[in-house]
């Protein structure tokens, strides 16, 4: 019984930190591009813009293997829901960040 309780809390650390990941992206990408942009305003080289491009890609990346990532408990796709007449509700629209459960055995991610 420890074995399965382990690998459990091993895939949902593993969501908790790409969730982390990319919530600091989403929410630092704006005043890092405005930094960048102050510091290309000063220095007159462009080649400080490579990091919010880079950001940029990352965040994407992030965020597309958060959406594939699958459930430690029930293997199904954790943050990606299969809406029916049943399940569905107003926040049916929003897969990610706001959920933090699996959307199909309801595996809380913070306990
Ligand atoms: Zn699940």
């Amino acid at each position: 019984m420890k074995g399965p309780i382990i690998e459990i809390e091993r895939g949902l650390a593993r969501i908790r930190l790409l969730r982390r990941l990319f919530l600091f992206i989403l929410f630092s990408y704006l005043p890092i591009l405005v930094l960048i942009m102050g510091m290309i305003e000063r220095t007159g080289s462009w080649f400080p813009i490579l990091l919010p491009i880079c950001l940029f890609f990352l965040g994407m990346y992030v965020q597309h293997k958060l959406q594939r990532i699958h459930c430690p408990r029930c293997h199904d796709f954790f943050f990606v829901q299969k809406v029916t007449k049943e399940n569905y509700t107003p926040y049916s629209s929003f897969s990610f960040p706001p959920q933090k459960r699996c959307q199909k055995c309801g595996l809380v991610l913070y306990k």
